[in-house]
């Protein structure tokens, strides 16, 4: 089976079309997403919806949860943007938006592969940037698939030894040997210092992983962003992918 992974779409409509229009060419049997559809981003029910249509499986993220938490206790421990951004979320998402949302939960399996949002110990919260928290979610399953931190990563379990780390585009890696974790990072607001969009290729069978980045308008975006009255500092990084 071949898999298009895609996570953090946060509500980016251009980044989303590019990266659906790239992962064609490879003609996957499948799409899987792992959550943060919408928040930060000036176009949720429109990212929503497509991922509704064409996901085989969809996670909840923390951002999307704080879309449907009108209450502001999932927004406590956002930064002063991403809560303004949260707050204009939940009033911008439509009843089936909200409803197919709702729906999800933070973490899957699906072929044998282990998916969190975030991570095995915590799906919706923490971040899995370093190798003690890589090895807590390594433990999961032989291969497991995270989003949440924007950073598209492989970092691999050998023997009881923990490695690998940034993994750029173009990127391709054997899962032959060992234990795996992969982020594909972000489709919407990449923070590794690559502004384009990011997906990642699956071949379960031949176990191999390639990691996209594919260019998208991102001026676009920043215009929705400004013309929807989201902070602006929103539209900024995404020009330079922090
Ligand atoms: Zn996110």
């Amino acid at each position: 089976m071949r898999v298009a992974v895609i996570s953090d779409i946060h509500a980016n409509l251009q980044a989303l079309e590019a990266v659906l229009a790239d992962l064609e060419a490879s003609d996957p049997d499948e799409l899987w997403c792992l959550g943060d559809l919408v928040g930060y981003g000036p176009r949720p029910n429109e990212c929503t919806r497509i991922v509704a249509e064409r996901a085989s499986v969809c996670l909840i993220g923390n951002h999307d949860l704080a879309g449907l938490d009108e209450t502001g206790a999932a927004v406590a421990d956002f930064n002063v943007d991403a809560a303004a951004a949260a707050r204009w979320t939940q009033a911008a998402l439509e009843r089936d938006t909200r409803e197919f949302l709702a729906s999800l939960e933070p973490q899957a399996e699906r072929g044998g592969v282990a998916m969190f949002h975030a991570s095995a110990r915590d799906p919706v919260w923490e971040y899995v940037l370093d190798y003690d928290t890589a090895a807590a979610t390594l433990a999961a399953a032989p291969l497991v698939l995270v989003g949440h931190s924007h950073v598209a990563l492989a970092i691999t379990e050998q023997r009881g030894t923990v490695s690998g780390g940034l993994a750029p585009g173009g990127h391709e890696q054997s899962l032959a040997e060992g234990r795996w974790l992969l982020n594909p990072g972000s489709v919407g607001q990449p923070r590794d210092g690559d502004p384009r969009a990011a997906w990642l290729l699956l071949e379960l069978d031949k176990r191999v992983a390639r990691f996209h980045r594919v260019e998208y308008e991102v001026e676009r975006t920043q215009e929705e962003i400004r013309a929807a009255g989201l902070p602006h500092a929103l539209a900024d990084r995404l020009a330079v992918g922090v």
